[in-house]
């Protein structure tokens, strides 16, 4: 890859009077002015290098945001992306006044910025600190949505796995019934559709955790997430009010 910016550089170079045809015996008056031409190449050639370098590095960032979201993410990970999504949307806001979903994103922002300074810079491996980076990242991503696509609510996250795109249909999910599903997680053959739940780094599927994100879904209920995450914060932390919902233990759904 890095060849495909080296040689229009080595082209560039070439082309430069006095570079490509210093060797060619030139008469010793000339070679002064030969180097003086060298220097003013290197000059002209180094900015359109680092150009060339940063349109790579630009390129290689994109790949990585299409990456598909991992099924068990580290701490580092979900670390980085949360702080890079929040800021983000921070940059969104504030909203227009007409905004559509100008309220949903700006409860959205402040979430989530609470929910990033609970779980502090350096997050340990445990569950907890985990799951409120995705809910970071998700909340985030909605209030992104909704400011860009001018709707009032953000449609509901996958039920799999809240780093997934969101939700387009539903599909059962063990015993615990329809759920809001992506896309690949609708078509998904049942071997390779276990292998895309979000899982703790003890392997535990996220709904198996008991805390505001079981209580909430990550939104698939249907309810306002920000709204529900703002009461679990203020509530000290603890689990929103549940609606029969249970951790369910084992290999998988
Ligand atoms: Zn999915």
């Amino acid at each position: 890859m890095a060849m495909r910016w080296f040689v229009p550089f080595v082209a560039f170079v070439v082309a430069v009077p006095g570079v490509a045809h210093a060797s060619d015996r030139p008469a010793p008056h000339a070679v002064g002015e030969s180097l003086a031409n060298g220097v003013v190449a290197l000059a002209l050639g180094l900015p359109a290098v680092l150009l060339l370098l940063g349109l790579y590095a630009l390129k290689a960032r994109r790949r990585s945001d299409r990456r598909p979201a991992p099924a068990r993410p580290s701490r580092r990970w979900l670390r980085e992306r949360a702080t890079k999504e929040l800021a983000e949307l921070t940059a969104m806001l504030p909203p227009d006044p007409d905004a559509p979903g100008g309220d949903y994103a700006t409860r959205a922002h402040e979430a989530a910025t609470r929910l990033s300074d609970v779980v502090g810079p350096d997050p340990d491996g445990e569950a907890d600190p985990m799951l409120d980076l995705v809910g970071v990242i998700l909340l985030a991503r909605q209030g992104m949505t909704v400011l860009a696509e001018g709707t009032e609510r953000p449609r509901p996250p996958c039920y799999v796995n809240p780093l997934h795109p969101p939700a387009t249909r539903e599909r059962e999910i063990g015993g615990r019934g329809p759920r809001p599903v992506c896309t690949e997680c609708a078509e998904a053959p049942p071997a390779a559709f276990i292998t895309l739940f979000l899982r703790t780094p003890d392997h535990r599927h996220h709904f198996a955790i008991p805390g505001r994100w079981q209580s909430t879904g990550f939104g698939t209920e249907g309810r306002d997430l920000p709204i529900e995450v703002l009461e679990s914060l203020d509530s000290g932390g603890g689990p929103v009010p549940e609606e029969g919902v249970e951790g369910v233990e084992g290999s998988g759904p």
